[in-house]
């Protein structure tokens, strides 16, 4: 197996270094040709989705990549790569990939309570940590998506399909179960 990293902007090393803790290799996708590569799965890392969204569509890889999306390739967004995948952000008027039936609130702890750290529960995989910096939550989730985690009564992570985001970043803690159970997506054996 092999999983590709969006490696436009954000914390895509971070990834790539779960990933290969895991034993699975990453490569990464910068530019158009990058897509010609062997790749079973994407991850889209955290950062700024304004800038990460901006620069897929200036680099035309927004339409590629919601094509392979939409045919079924795995795709694994944190934070940032929530708000690229959700159908829309409530609070701005911008959408990107549009492949996700989530409503997102893009910056939703606020300025002050922006980043935070918390041990909580995720569905199928037990309580992990969970870091926040500036942080989204799922406003609703609705079609095929539903909620795998809860903090405080907003969702934090979700699932549609081959779909998967968390509003926490799983990057920046040591458990790798979170990367775990998308590799298991990635490869079919999750059902
Ligand atoms: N606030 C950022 C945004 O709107 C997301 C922050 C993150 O990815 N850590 O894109």
């Amino acid at each position: 197996m092999q999983i590709a990293v969006l490696a436009l902007q954000g914390a895509f090393i971070e990834h790539e270094n779960m990933l290969s803790k895991l034993g699975v290799s990453s490569i990464e996708i910068r530019q158009k040709k990058d897509l010609k590569k062997d790749f079973d799965g994407l991850i889209i890392p955290g950062g700024e989705s304004t800038v990460q969204g901006q620069l897929l569509k200036e680099l035309d890889l927004l339409s590629p990549l919601k094509d392979l999306i939409v045919n079924g390739m795995p795709v694994f967004g944190t934070c940032a790569g929530l708000l690229l995948l959700a159908d829309r952000i409530d609070n701005d008027t911008r959408s990107y990939l549009q492949t996700m039936d989530i409503i997102a609130t893009r910056n939703a702890y606020g300025r002050q309570l922006g980043s935070f750290y918390i041990e909580s529960e995720f569905e199928g995989i037990g309580t992990i940590p969970m870091t926040f910096i500036r942080a989204p939550f799922i406003k609703k989730v609705y079609g095929g998506a539903s909620p795998l985690a809860t903090v405080d009564g907003h969702i934090v992570a979700a699932r549609h399909g081959k779909q998967l985001v968390t509003a926490f970043h799983p990057e920046l803690n040591n458990s790798l179960s979170v990367h775990e159970y998308f590799c298991n997506m990635v490869n079919g054996s999750d059902y």
